[in-house]
C-alpha cells in the first residue's frame, strides 16, 4: 500500500475530527469524523475559512486553532469551544491544536483535533442542577422538622412518655445526619458553580487547630479515642482563609474519629516546611485499602457505606487546599491507620 493511502485510511478512521488549515486559516484537509461532527462534506469545506464557516465570526479569539496555533504559535490541549454545524445547531467541542512548521521553521498552517462533547456537557449541567435543586429544596423542610421535634422533646407541647421521647430522639438523630448531607451537598454545588475563591489573610493554624480539637473531643470521647496535639507555639502564620481551612480541619478530624475503632488515637502535628506549613493528622483507624486509595478524594466516592457520610468531605477539602495553592495527600496501611497531610503557604 502507498504511504499516502495508509495516511488517508488512518486519518479517516480516527475517532476524532481533524481539520488542517494553511497559515491564513483556510481548510486544506478534513477527515470523515470531522464531516460527521460538523455536517459539512470535504468538498464543500475545502478552501473555506475555518474561522468563518465553523465559528461564524472573524474574531480570532473565538477559535483555539487561530488563537493558539496560528497567532501565538503554541499548542493547546483540550480547550472547549463552540461551533455551529451546517444545520445551524450549536455544539460544544473539546479541541487540541498545534501549529505546523516546515523544515526551516516557517509557519505553514495549523492542525486541530476535535471531539463533540455536547452530550457530556448537557449531562454535567443536569447533574449540577439536580444536586443544587436537591440541596436547596431539602434544607428548609429538614430545619423546620428539626425545630418542631426539639420543641416536642423540650416538653413545650405537652408531656411525652419515655417511649415517645426515645422515638423522637431517633428521628432527630436521623435528621441531623440528613442535615449534614445537605450541608455537604450545598457546599459542593456552590464550589462547582462559583469556583472556590479563598479570602486570604494571616491565619494562626495552631489556635485554629486547638479550637477544632475541643469541638471534636465530644465525639472522640464517646468512642474513647484520644486526641494528641503535637503543635508548638511559634509555628509560622499561614496565608489562608480561616473559615475554609476550618472546614478542611473539621472534615479530616471527623473522618479520623469516624474511621477509628474505640480506644484508638488521633495525633495531629504542625510542621514548619520550606515554603509552607504542613498539617498532619495520623489515626490508628481502619486504614484504606489499595483499591480505594486512588479514588477517596473524588466527589461522592465512599469506601465504607455502613457509616454515615456523603462522600464529599475529602473532595471539598481537596478543592479548598488546592485553591490555596497547597497539596493534600494520604498514606495508609489497612488495619493500622491513615495519615492525611496538607500544606498551606506561609504568610510573608
Ligand atoms: P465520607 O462521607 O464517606 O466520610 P469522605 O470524602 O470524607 O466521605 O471520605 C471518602 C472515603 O475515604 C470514606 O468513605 C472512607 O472510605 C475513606 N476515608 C476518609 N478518611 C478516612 C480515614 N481517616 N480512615 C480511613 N478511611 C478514610
Amino acid at each position: 500500500m502507498e504511504r499516502q493511502q495508509i495516511y488517508d485510511i488512518i486519518v479517516d478512521n480516527l475517532p476524532v475530527g481533524f481539520s488542517i488549515v494553511d497559515k491564513d486559516g483556510i481548510i486544506v484537509d478534513f477527515n470523515s469524523t470531522a464531516e460527521r461532527v460538523t455536517g459539512y462534506s470535504k468538498k464543500e469545506i475545502f478552501g473555506k475559512s475555518h474561522l468563518e464557516i465553523l465559528h461564524g465570526t472573524n474574531d480570532k479569539e473565538a477559535c483555539p486553532l487561530f488563537k493558539h496555533a496560528l497567532e501565538r504559535r503554541e499548542q493547546s490541549v483540550a480547550t472547549e469551544t463552540i461551533i455551529r454545524r451546517k444545520s445551524g445547531e450549536i455544539i460544544v467541542l473539546s479541541v487540541t491544536t498545534s501549529p505546523l512548521f516546515d523544515n526551516d521553521g516557517n509557519l505553514i498552517g495549523g492542525i486541530e483535533l476535535f471531539r463533540d462533547i455536547t452530550e457530556l456537557k448537557r449531562l454535567e449541567r443536569e447533574r449540577k442542577n439536580i444536586l443544587s435543586m436537591f440541596a436547596h429544596d431539602m434544607k428548609n423542610p429538614v430545619i423546620t422538622a428539626e425545630g418542631f421535634i426539639s420543641r416536642l422533646l423540650s416538653g413545650k407541647a405537652g408531656l411525652l412518655s419515655e417511649t415517645q421521647k426515645n422515638y423522637l430522639d431517633l428521628v432527630k438523630e436521623e435528621l441531623d445526619g440528613l442535615q449534614g448531607l445537605i450541608t455537604d451537598f450545598l457546599e459542593f454545588s456552590r464550589f462547582e458553580a462559583t469556583e472556590c475563591k479563598p479570602v486570604l489573610g494571616p491565619f494562626n493554624i495552631e489556635a485554629s487547630m486547638r479550637k477544632h480539637i475541643e469541638i471534636a473531643k465530644v465525639e472522640a470521647e464517646k468512642k474513647n479515642i484520644k486526641i494528641f496535639f503535637e503543635g508548638y507555639e511559634g509555628i509560622p502564620v499561614a496565608n489562608a482563609d480561616a473559615m475554609l481551612i476550618g472546614r478542611v480541619i473539621t472534615n479530616l478530624l471527623d473522618n479520623a474519629i469516624k474511621y477509628t475503632n474505640p480506644g484508638g488515637a488521633v495525633t495531629i502535628s504542625l510542621i514548619d516546611g520550606d515554603g509552607d506549613v504542613i498539617v498532619r493528622l495520623k489515626d490508628t483507624g481502619i486504614g484504606i485499602s489499595e483499591d480505594h486509595l486512588p479514588y477517596i478524594f473524588d466527589a461522592f466516592y465512599r469506601g465504607k457505606r455502613d457509616l454515615k457520610g456523603s462522600g464529599l468531605g475529602l473532595s471539598i477539602a481537596k478543592t479548598i487546599v488546592e485553591a490555596h495553592g497547597g497539596r493534600i495527600w494520604v498514606e495508609s496501611i489497612p488495619g493500622k491507620g491513615s495519615t492525611f497531610s496538607f500544606t498551606l503557604p506561609k504568610n510573608r
